[in-house]
């Protein structure tokens, strides 16, 4: 590629900073435009009177040794190792998670095992031997795990993330997540302790000291400092981008005055929705593209920060809470994960994690409102703090958390690929720019293999994250891409 041609990126998350990286190690110029103040996407971590606070814990971790490298690189000594302590709270009991079944025998009992295994038997005669089809969400958790497994630890979570009963939503997200992990592994990780040299659940994790934005404001720092024409622009919503032909855009924002801006660009990068980007773009689409496009849709989050006159609150990397009857989905605690995230370590705090959908009845809800329910749910329900102990609370609102697979998703994202495949010089990347349950990891090596398309090799950049295979299982077969040796030759 031309080193004076110029990409811009609309979204100055992971994977739009991933791209502008890998870009601008390799001298190319790059613009990016960005909405919010701060960079980072979903990534980011609010301070609050000191206290940092994730939107809703976020780890490092990927298969990808070579990815694994370069974040090291990126991040140098700022990177903490996190022990991983994860239980799932339901009906009362704390059981650990990935599950175990001598703790399901535990907390639960010698009959509720035996129940899950006489289900568990139903499902495999069902779909191994009666080749049952698999046609949603319900299915699939029922045919890895058994009716009863699914009824206990991946219903009720799974539709207070998403809002809609499992029969509704599509299969694709429980193979992507959670394919490879069978009752099998779980007996095996469990009971017979028989780990294998090049298989292993991970029980650890790699962590930001200071909070996971630190990962999106590393690469921030290394794009602006790499050469002064290359620009961040914050607080600037991208509008309209109009297709002049091959490889030739003009790119047009607002900034939050109301100022509109255009800029061309020999290719652009969009991290924003894919359910937008047809709506913003020129040549239009055809009606059935648009219609596509408002049918993807995502869910929302409200995480209600709280900071505690209290040392310590638990022992979790986090916890799923599965009762409908309490508010939050999952909690973490920050000092859990690093000791800097409070200033007062004779204090603690706690993010609360609130899954709703734009303009529900949460969503509704003031942030007072929702700080105090929650309040309410810990003291009363988990019996975690006291209320007195509470000094001060925050709710963040984010939309567009997390792309929902309802049964037309895919189609919906096909109709939108073809009529995107016009545009020669425009590419789609990232969570909410693919529609993809992408973790930062994901979105952020598709951005850097993104960058290396871009720069002329032939790269698969869309291939990253649609491996079936689950993601807590570490194997020797793991692919080892060397997409990223160039950088460290480069010592970049
Ligand atoms: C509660 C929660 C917990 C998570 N935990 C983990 C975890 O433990 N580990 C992990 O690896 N991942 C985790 N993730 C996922 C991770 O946050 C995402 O995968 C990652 O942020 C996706 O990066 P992205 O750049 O693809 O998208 P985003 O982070 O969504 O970035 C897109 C950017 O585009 C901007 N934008 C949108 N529209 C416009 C516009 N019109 N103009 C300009 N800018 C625009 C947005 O403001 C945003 O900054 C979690 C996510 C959530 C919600």
């Amino acid at each position: 590629m031309n080193k004076k041609e110029h990409v811009v990126i609309m979204g100055a998350g992971p994977a739009g900073l991933a791209t502008g990286h890998e870009l601008t190690v390799s001298g190319v110029k790059v613009t990016v435009i960005e909405r919010n103040d701060f960079v980072g996407g979903l990534c980011n971590t609010n301070e609050h009177n000191g206290y940092k606070f994730d939107l809703g814990g976020h780890r490092w971790f990927s298969k990808n040794e070579d990815l694994n490298n370069w974040f090291r690189r990126l991040m140098g000594d700022e990177v903490v190792w996190v022990e991983r302590i994860s239980r799932i709270y339901y009906d009362g009991g704390y059981y650990t998670y990935p599950i175990s079944i001598v703790n399901v025998i535990k907390n639960a009992g010698i009959f509720t095992i035996m129940h899950a295994g006489i289900t568990y038997l139903i499902s495999a005669l069902q779909y191994s031997i009666f080749n049952k089809s698999i046609n949603n969400m319900r299915d699939a958790y029922v045919a890895q795990f058994g009716g009863k497994l699914y009824d206990m630890f991946f219903r009720r979570y799974s539709e207070k993330v998403w809002g809609l009963p499992c029969e509704e939503l599509s299969a694709d997200w429980v193979s992507q997540r959670s394919a490879g992990l069978s009752i099998w592994t779980v007996i095996q990780e469990s009971l017979l302790k028989t780990k294998s040299d090049n298989e292993s659940l991970i029980e650890e994790f790699m962590y930001p000291r200071d909070g996971y934005v630190r990962i999106p404001q590393r690469m921030a720092e290394d794009i602006t400092r790499a050469d002064e024409n290359n620009a961040i622009h914050l607080e600037s919503t991208v509008t309209g981008i109009v297709y002049n032909g091959p490889n030739d855009f003009d790119v047009t924002y607002k900034d939050v005055q109301g100022n509109e801006s255009t800029v061309n660009a020999t290719s652009v990068v969009s991290t924003i929705p894919l359910g937008v980007l047809p709506r913003i773009l020129k040549p239009a689409p055809a009606p059935e593209v648009i219609e596509a496009a408002k049918a993807l849709s995502f869910r929302a989050l409200i995480t209600v920060n709280v900071i505690l006159r209290k040392e310590r609150v638990s022992i979790d990397t986090w916890l799923y809470v599965q009762d409908e009857d309490i508010l939050f989905g999952r909690l973490h605690e920050p000092k859990n994960w690093s000791k800097a995230m409070v200033p007062d370590q004779s204090t603690t705090s706690l993010v609360l994690e609130c899954f709703c959908t734009e303009g529900d009845h949460i969503w509704q809800m003031t942030d007072e409102e929702v700080g105090q329910r929650c309040v309410e749910d810990l003291e009363q329900k988990l019996k975690f703090i006291k209320a007195s102990e509470v000094i001060d609370f925050q709710c963040v609102r984010s939309l567009q958390a997390y792309p929902v697979y309802d049964l037309d998703y895919a189609d919906n994202i096909k109709v939108i690929h073809d009529y995107l495949a016009g545009f020669e010089g425009l590419h789609i990347v990232g969570r909410g720019g693919t529609h993809r349950y992408n973790n930062a990891d994901h979105s952020i090596e598709m951005g850097l293999l993104l960058g290396r398309r871009i720069l002329g090799y032939d790269v698969d950049y869309m291939g990253v994250n649609t491996e079936p295979e689950y993601h807590e299982i570490k194997t020797s077969k793991d692919p080892k891409r060397d997409y990223y040796k160039v950088e460290e030759k480069e010592g970049a």
